[in-house]
């Protein structure tokens, strides 16, 4: 389905400005369905399947084999010869410990062999990110730009055999990549892309110029993919703009980088400013095809969006680590700060939501893995839910250290205490709710396609650009569905597998109790809302985040039955018991305050007093006073 026509049961975009429309209609036109079913995104129309995903895909014996080796070695190199705060005190990686990564394989994991990689799958590329992320985030993001995003994932999905031939053994050797998208006036919204691709007069040539903002990586590159704007294509009688996405050789004249850009964290970064005079590009250089260019960057992102949380798990390792450590040995007011219900919360949350993270990543990567389901909401609420997670769990972990805390490793050092690098690593994670997807568009991206069966049932219905008569064909055709659909969501629930571990299953009863809830809330707020529902930001997001914990919760009751009927080594029965029912009391609070504020909110209030803040003339009291 898509919008950029006035095709029945596509998005009404008659009442938008020009920017919201041009901005929704070119992300309409790139989404990717994959025609499988989701298990997160039928949780939104009442339906608890848990056919995909029951039992836990736990990683297969010979997945775990074919990956052990580089993830031994990969966390030994870890373990010995990186030092993170020195890392970031320079802010440079050592070249040596970048050669010494890319012998091991480790800017290849995922490209196949026959190309010069290690070909593993998802869910070792997950652990190896697990691994990274309880280290170092420039490490992380060096091989996630690299990678993830940069030019191996992109041309392994769009690749002509040619183009895999000539970059993916490079690529694979450890000739770093990345990826440029975003420009000054370009963060979310690519419909605003300023740089531009122009046939050059051979036929054979585009030339290319433009300037892109924070490519990551793309000091060290060797060869990078770049989004550019090419000429309109013209459908059903109207310009449509178009992007393409160009493999770019960084030492091809008229390639320059501006500036290297430094931030509050990551402070290895190799990240820049890149300009493009006249860049010459042969015609084989686009990936993809003329025009598909934010559709391979969308379906990119779709499995590289996972590495972040994945990251995130190891971090969350990390962070519980230092937290359980100073709260057990930190005595304060006669007894262990642990002992003290305020501290002792933050570290049931933290651990319950580390878990939770790592059951949410590791099914979902076995979905990508499996190649038979529709992973993007999946990945997507990894992202959003891991991402906030994880940063929740910094905040905490700086809280539970106090002064401390606050303190730089290298001070804690001098000091003689031990150096717990608690400032470093917030200042490192920050940036994980804003790139690869920011949470807010991560909410509007669920959304979209939560709406997407209604949009389809009844968008024709709402949409103010069809004739009289075709909507009233559109409301019967829709009529009959929900006569059929409304009524079961009433109907007692079900679809607990009977043999599951019996403590995991009150919190399966509950997702599919709430789920059905979760389905009437969606369709009375757009019955209520009417085609105004896509811009109910705050609404919406609520009803995205209760869907998101409900993905959470059943991943983690069937990680933790998985790894108990399994055996597990690291984990005693109780204790993964307990991990469940506390995370699964902790989320239902959650969406019960979701819930409690789809009924009584703010949101119109502070939409309407915001507006008056955007007003300079306005307000001038709150600028007075400072300095
Ligand atoms: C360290 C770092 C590394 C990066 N690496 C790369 C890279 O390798 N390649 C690359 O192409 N880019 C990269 N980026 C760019 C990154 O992906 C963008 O910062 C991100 O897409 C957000 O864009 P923006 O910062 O311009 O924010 P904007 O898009 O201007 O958004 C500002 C704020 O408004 C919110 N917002 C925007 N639109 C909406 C909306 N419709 N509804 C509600 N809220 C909205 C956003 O969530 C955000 O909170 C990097 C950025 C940083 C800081």
């Amino acid at each position: 389905m898509n919008t950029t026509d006035d095709t029945p049961g596509t998005i009404d975009t008659s009442k938008m400005t020009q920017g919201q429309r041009e901005a929704l209609e070119m992300t309409e036109s790139a989404r990717a369905e994959s025609g499988y079913r989701s298990f997160a995104g039928d949780l939104f129309m009442g339906r608890f399947s848990l056919d995909h995903i029951y039992p836990f895909p736990l990683q297969p014996a010979a997945d775990v084999e074919a990956g052990q080796p580089f993830l031994t070695e990969l966390e030994q190199v870890l373990k010995t010869e990186v030092d993170a705060d020195q890392i970031d005190a320079d802010g440079e990686i050592p070249d040596a410990l970048i050669e010494r990564l890319a012998r091991l394989g480790a800017f290849g994991i995922k490209i196949p062999k026959e190309y010069g990689g290690l070909g593993l799958s998802q869910t070792n590329y997950s652990r190896a990110a697990q691994l990274l992320g309880s280290v170092d985030g420039n490490l992380t993001a060096l091989l996630s730009a690299h990678q993830s995003i940069g030019v191996p994932q992109p041309l392994k999905l769009f690749g002509t055999e040619e183009q895999k031939r000539k970059y993916l053994p490079r690529v694979a050797r450890g000739e770093i990549s990345a990826f440029a998208l975003t420009e000054t006036g370009v963060g979310s919204d690519p419909a605003r892309m300023e740089t531009r691709a122009e046939p050059d007069a051979d036929g054979e040539h585009w030339i290319l110029n433009g300037e892109k903002l924070w490519c990551t990586n793309s000091l060290k590159a060797g060869v990078i993919i770049v989004m550019a704007r090419t000429p309109d294509k013209i459908v059903h009688g109207k310009p449509r703009s178009q992007i393409t996405a160009f493999l770019v050789e960084m030492n091809t004249p008229g390639v320059e980088i501006v500036t290297r850009c430094h931030f509050m964290g990551l402070r290895a970064l190799y990240n820049g400013v890149v300009r493009f005079t006249n860049v010459r590009l042969s015609r084989d250089t686009i990936v993809g095809g003329e025009g598909r260019g934010l559709k391979v960057a969308l379906t990119t992102l779709n499995t590289g969006r996972l590495t972040i949380p994945a990251a995130c798990i190891g971090f969350m390792k990390r962070c519980l680590g230092y937290s359980r450590d100073w709260s057990a040995t930190r005595v304060q007011w006669g007894s262990p700060i642990g002992q003290h219900a305020a501290i002792a919360s933050k570290l049931a949350r933290m651990a319950a939501n580390t878990f939770a993270t790592e059951a949410m990543v590791m099914l979902t990567s076995a979905l990508v893995d499996r190649k038979n389901a529709d992973i993007r909401l999946e990945a997507a609420m990894c992202k959003l839910w891991g991402s906030e997670a994880a940063w929740q769990a910094i905040d905490d972990t700086m809280q539970i250290r106090g002064g401390r805390g606050y303190e730089t490793a290298a001070s804690l050092k001098n000091r003689g205490e031990k150096p717990v690098p608690v400032e470093r690593l917030m200042r490192d994670s920050r940036i994980n709710l804003i790139f690869e997807g920011s949470s807010e568009i991560m909410r509007l991206f669920l959304a979209r396609e939560a709406l997407d069966p209604h949009l389809k049932v009844a968008g024709a219905v709402l949409d103010s650009r069809q004739s009289a008569g075709k909507r009233l064909a559109a409301a019967l055709k829709a009529g009959g569905f929900y006569a059929l659909w409304y009524p079961k969501l009433h109907l007692p629930v079900g679809g607990v597998p009977s043999d599951l571990t019996p403590a995991c299953k009150p919190a399966l009863a509950y997702v599919s109790r709430t789920s059905r809830r979760l389905a009437r809330t969606l369709f009375h707020a757009m019955v209520k809302n009417g085609p105004k529902l896509e811009r109910r930001q705050l609404l919406l997001g609520r009803i995205v985040d209760i869907g998101t914990e409900l993905f959470a919760i059943t991943a983690t009751a069937l990680y933790a039955d998985a790894l108990i009927k399994r055996g597990n080594t690291t984990h005693f029965r109780e204790d993964l018991e307990s991990l469940v029912k506390t995370f699964t009391a902790q989320s239902r609070g959650r969406i019960a305050a979701s819930l409690a504020s789809l009924a009584h909110n703010h949101d119109h209030e502070d939409y309407t007093f915001a507006q008056t803040l955007l007003d300079e003339t306005r307000h001038a009291g709150l600028r007075d006073g400072i300095v």
